[in-house]
């Protein structure tokens, strides 16, 4: 007997209008037919909501990152769903898991590929200050070779948390100044690490 046909149609009308959320309108002044306001804030409104993330995943905190990637709690609702696996395409470096003292130089590598603006968070208590592995051969956070702009605390991190940092790395994003890259007190910091 032949099976029925069925049809992959879903009898039931979404009703999106409710579930369609827009990102807040930076500060500035509007009057009929204009809006003005600072090219910072329009530039961070487009930066924070369309990050590209760079997973550098070494152990199991690469676990709860995959987590956070898949369905249930789905990265792609914070505009980060394309992740680059080069880092010239990247500008969110997440470092996850265990780092060795020899994967240090690889870190710093995959930063400096990486182009301006760049941002750094270091994911659970390994990537953050080498956790329970105060031994020889773990680098005791990768703050150490890379400047790290968001710390997430945990071991594992749970998504709920890698999510609330990936919102603070987007605050960073939103506020910073278009200029603060040129500014002497960045360029200090990077020769801190000895990068030019
Ligand atoms: S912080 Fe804990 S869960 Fe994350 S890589 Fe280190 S040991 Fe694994």
């Amino acid at each position: 007997m032949a099976r029925p046909v069925r049809f992959n149609v879903h009898p039931i009308q979404a009703d999106i209008k409710d579930n369609i959320s827009l990102v807040d309108m930076p500060e500035g002044y509007s009057g009929e037919g204009f809006f003005t306001t600072q090219l910072s804030s329009v530039v961070g409104l487009a930066r924070k909501n369309s990050m590209w993330p760079m997973p550098f995943a070494t152990s199991c905190c690469g676990i709860e990152f995959m987590a956070t990637m898949a369905s249930h709690y789905d990265l792609a609702r914070f505009g980060a769903e394309r992740l680059g696996f080069s880092p010239r395409q990247c500008d969110l470096l997440m470092v996850m898991g265990t780092i060795a003292k020899k994967m240090g130089p690889i870190v710093k590598q995959v930063y400096l590929q990486m182009a301006e603006p760049r941002w750094v968070m270091a994911v659970g208590a390994c990537a953050s200050s080498g956790g329970i592995f105060d031994t020889y051969s773990v680098l005791q956070g990768i703050d150490q070779v890379v400047p790290v702009d968001v710390y997430v605390p945990g071991c594992p991190p749970r998504p709920e948390a890698i999510l609330d940092g990936f919102i603070r790395i987007q605050d960073l994003v939103g506020k910073e100044s278009i200029r603060r890259r040129n500014s002497d007190q960045y360029k200090n910091l990077l020769q801190s690490y000895g990068i030019q």
